[in-house]
């Protein structure tokens, strides 16, 4: 079980530690070729962090070229599976020292509470890392039935240089998710972290060289997404661009690919996520809790944000009484301070965007019965967690993913509209279902249109189960699982002929 610290102890932590601020490129940190900076800011207290690297196609071109170097003297790529496991195993170990550390750096970038950094974000990361590197030695590859006269080979073989390009929600998780399955098939990978969020992605390079991972195997290269990102899209050298964020900028990666080399692009993008509450559901507390966490977990700015409660009328008063009694478990503050479940809002854009959403809800004719308005504390970007009854299916709020702590409910006749509702958005990321009936928990959760579905709880599944979009929320692959290693993978047919009438002979 992790061990949480104190408020003074983070505090402490945080006067003390030492930023990574730029570009970590064939392991060594870089400042970028044009020397250009973009300010990293603390959400919780609007003060400048430090000044990031920001890097251009010329960075990029640089950490493509090393990565491709390292590849081709297969110093990774062709490392014993075993030894790679062993490598990536401990980096863990040593990510596992840092992880206070970790937490904090993670915390101060992205405003979220140090409670879950400590206790989810880093665990996670670390186990996510592990589950890969065991996999490494685990995996085999195929032949084929084709008979004795041949042997069909099908094996895998790293695709070369991978790319990733993060969001700033998960800075940590998405990373493990990604470079996870690209080390242990033995890729060289290049991380654009998103411009808000660079530090743990920079620390976590640096504890790969300590750990043993050869320099230009894992370069981060932090900048923004017209230069650093768009270079990366473009780039001939790169074979595989894993690109979690949203759904607009994903189309711009399959128009670069297009544009270039047709690499491969893998998406994991929005969602505006059901919790579907039907007739028959029955422990209505249970299913309350699961509601708020899944709104409200990390202020709402998680791609599979239940931000949509469609709820039976049957069982609508009490579960709602029952939604408004766990707000109160969910106190907003101060990041650092492991009270607080809530933190800040990512940035001042954010901020304004969800505000603007909290407005229209409003305006349109949803009621508000909890929050609903931003919390003033300084310069911090704090919104109050906000729920909104008497949703309709036309309004904004009801369509539009928001991505900040709101929540709109919305009372229907029958199941079976439920499930209409449900599944009437653009978006198929994530559904959660709550039922008693073992009949309706099989047939309503096929009939969700989402790549995962958690019946009576919300949940995204675990390391083990494959993690994407159904419609706009995803194109191209999976994360998580073995099949993540699908990505970052090319699959050769190997034909031995083992016939007696060779070509030779017929001729
Ligand atoms: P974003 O799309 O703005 O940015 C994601 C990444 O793309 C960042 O690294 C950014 O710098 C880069 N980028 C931005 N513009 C670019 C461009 N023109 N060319 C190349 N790269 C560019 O997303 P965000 O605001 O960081 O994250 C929020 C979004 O991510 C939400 O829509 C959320 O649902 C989604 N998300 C999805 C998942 C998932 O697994 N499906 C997980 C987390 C977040």
């Amino acid at each position: 079980m992790p061990t949480l610290l104190t408020h003074e102890e983070y505090q402490a932590i945080a006067r003390d530690l030492s930023l990574p601020l730029n570009a970590y490129i064939n392991g060594k940190f870089a400042a970028p070729k044009s020397g250009n900076r973009m300010d990293t800011l603390n959400p919780a207290t609007g003060e400048k962090i430090g000044e990031m690297a920001n890097c251009g196609a010329e960075d990029v071109d640089y950490a493509v070229t090393k990565a491709r170097e390292v590849f081709d003297r297969g110093e990774w790529s062709r490392m014993h599976p075993s030894e790679r496991k062993q490598i990536m195993i401990q980096l863990c170990k040593l990510m596992q020292r840092d992880r206070h550390q970790l937490a904090v750096l993670e915390s101060l970038e992205s405003g979220k509470p140090i409670l879950e950094c400590q206790m989810t974000d880093v665990p996670e990361t670390i186990a996510c890392l592990k589950w890969h590197a065991e996999a490494t030695d685990k995996l085999y590859d195929q032949i084929s039935p084709s008979g004795d006269d041949a042997i069909g080979m099908i094996v895998r073989e790293p695709v070369g240089v991978a790319a990733c390009v993060l969001p700033w929600n998960f800075p940590l998780m998405m990373l493990a998710w990604k470079i996870g399955p690209a080390l242990s098939a033995g890729n060289s990978v290049i991380v654009k972290p998103a411009e808000q969020t660079s530090m743990t992605a920079l620390r976590v390079a640096e504890l790969a060289a300590e750990a043993g991972i050869p320099d230009g195997v894992l370069n981060v290269v932090p900048g923004d997404g017209p230069g650093a990102g768009e270079a990366i899209g473009r780039h001939d050298g790169i074979q595989v661009v894993s690109f979690t964020g949203s759904t607009e900028v994903g189309r711009r990666f399959l128009e670069y690919s297009a544009q270039s080399n047709l690499k491969r692009v893998v998406l994991e993008c929005g969602g505006k996520n059901p919790a579907l509450v039907l007739s028959d559901a029955h422990n209505l507390e249970h299913a309350a809790k699961h509601i708020v966490y899944a709104a409200l977990w990390n202020m709402g700015q998680n791609c599979t944000a239940n931000s949509r409660v469609i709820v039976h009328r049957d069982v609508k008063q009490e579960l709602v009484e029952r939604i408004l009694g766990q707000l109160r478990e969910w106190r907003t503050g101060d990041p650092l301070d492991p009270a607080n479940r809530l933190g800040a809002i990512i940035s001042a854009e954010q901020y304004e965007k969800i505000l603007g959403y909290i407005a229209t809800g409003k305006k349109e004719g949803a009621t508000v019965i909890a929050g609903g308005n931003a919390i003033k504390a300084g310069d911090g970007l704090f919104i109050e967690p906000t729920i909104f009854d008497n949703v309709t299916s036309d309004m904004t709020i009801a369509r539009e993913e928001i991505f900040g702590p709101v929540m709109a409910i919305m009372e229907v006749s029958s199941d079976a509209k439920g499930l209409e509702l449900a599944n009437d958005t653009c978006y198929g990321l994530q559904a959660s279902l709550y039922t008693s009936n073992v009949k309706n928990a099989h047939r309503y959760a096929r009939a969700l249109q989402a790549g995962t579905v958690s019946v009576n709880c919300y949940a995204e599944g675990d390391i083990a189960t494959p993690f994407g979009g159904y419609k706009l929320s995803g194109f191209g692959g999976r994360d998580n699982s073995l099949q993540a290693h699908e990505q970052y993978c090319e699959t050769k047919t190997i034909w031995i002929d083992l016939s007696d009438d060779s070509i030779d002979e017929e001729i």
